[in-house]
């Protein structure tokens, strides 16, 4: 089914086979290295696109070899009848991988209905253990509802192996390395971290506030030796495994360790405009089309003809380099 399309490929030959689409850029939580204290001007409703909009654009990248498709936001939970998005999509012929990013709030509520929507990998993003400090990174007194949660999910065996992703960030994450650390060995749980990224609203990243997944490992190791796992050429994270064999975790390093050159993905904002890189400049507006009556084979030669143009890599460690406007919440991480 999913070759009804020729393939997405950009002018770097890279096939394009993973989408983020983000739901919302509405978020119920305020982390440091995302958003404001006091949010952002919000999207009007009527300039998000409608399920209907979303489920034809899913569609027809999935007819162009698009396999996985990945939600996200802002928080994807605040998205009224966010499960019934996921069914509608989980339902089209040739998707093979469904999957959601969450803060984990409401958890609780959706799990159960997520599960049954067809939704079977989850990422729960969690920068802390200690109640204090989470608080401090997030700004909402959330860790214990998060983690009940994440057992709610955890309770469904088809929703194995969840993931837990942390941002390090230099000054506050390396007292989190080792609670996590053991947290990855006393649960069925992958505990990922994620470089510090420039995408915050409020501008506090430099280069030295990224703690790199070189530094984390050595600070692991010392503790509990590490092993590196075969890595899948696409995928973002490199995977460790404990050497005693209990549990692993996983590193996204894209500011220390650059892996553009294995880049198969696209994302969607919420208000349809369809960006090849988290760091670009320019976005491809598909709300116009997907409202003014175009075809589906219109749109498709939009999106092949910004794919196309997809950036070879990101350019974080250049001198001279500048933060998109979009920060990570408008964007979709
Ligand atoms: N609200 C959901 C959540 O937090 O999981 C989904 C959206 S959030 C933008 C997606 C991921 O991006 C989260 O794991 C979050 O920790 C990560 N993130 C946000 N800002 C970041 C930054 N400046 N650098 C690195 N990762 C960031
Ligand atoms: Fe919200 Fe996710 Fe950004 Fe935190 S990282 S403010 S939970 S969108």
């Amino acid at each position: 089914m999913n070759s009804v399309r020729p393939p997405l490929v950009d002018g770097h030959g890279r096939a394009i086979g993973d989408v983020r689409v983000s739901v919302t850029d509405r978020c119920n939580f305020r982390c440091q290295y995302c958003m404001p204290a006091e949010g952002l001007p919000w999207l009007e409703r009527s300039d998000v696109l409608t399920f209907e909009e979303i489920e034809r654009l899913v569609t027809l990248l999935v007819q162009m070899g698009v396999h996985d498709v990945r939600l996200t936001g802002g928080e994807p939970l605040v998205r009224r009848d966010f499960p019934v998005l996921a069914a509608r999509l989980a339902a089209i012929p040739g998707l093979q991988d469904l999957s959601v990013t969450t803060n984990g709030y409401l958890l609780d509520r959706d799990a159960d209905a997520l599960v049954a929507a067809g939704v079977h990998r989850f990422n729960v993003s969690i920068d802390s253990l200690q109640r204090d400090r989470f608080f401090e990174m997030t700004r909402r007194d959330a860790l214990p509802r998060v983690l009940a949660g994440i057992e709610r999910l955890a309770a469904h065996p088809e929703a194995h192996p969840i993931k837990i992703n942390a941002v390090a960030i230099r000054g506050f994450t390396e007292d989190e390395v080792l609670p996590f650390a053991r947290f990855a060995r006393e649960h069925p749980y992958e505990v990922r971290f994620i470089e510090f990224m420039p995408l915050d609203a409020d501008h506090t990243w430099t280069p030295g506030s990224v703690l790199s997944g070189a530094e984390l490992r050595e600070l692991i190791g010392r503790e509990y030796p590490l092993e590196e796992a075969p890595r899948e050429p696409s995928a973002t994270a490199r995977v460790y495994r404990f050497a005693d064999g209990q549990g692993q975790l996983g590193f996204i390093d894209p500011v220390s360790d650059p892996f553009c050159g294995d880049c198969n993905r696209i994302r969607l904002t919420a208000d349809g405009k369809l960006r090849t890189c988290l760091f670009s400049h320019n976005e491809t507006d598909l709300r116009t089309p997907l409202r003014d009556g175009s075809s589906d084979d219109a749109i498709d030669a939009i999106i092949r003809a910004a794919v196309w143009r997809k950036e070879l890599k990101h350019r974080v460690n250049e001198p001279g380099y500048v933060q998109p406007l979009r920060t990570m919440s408008a964007i979709g991480g």
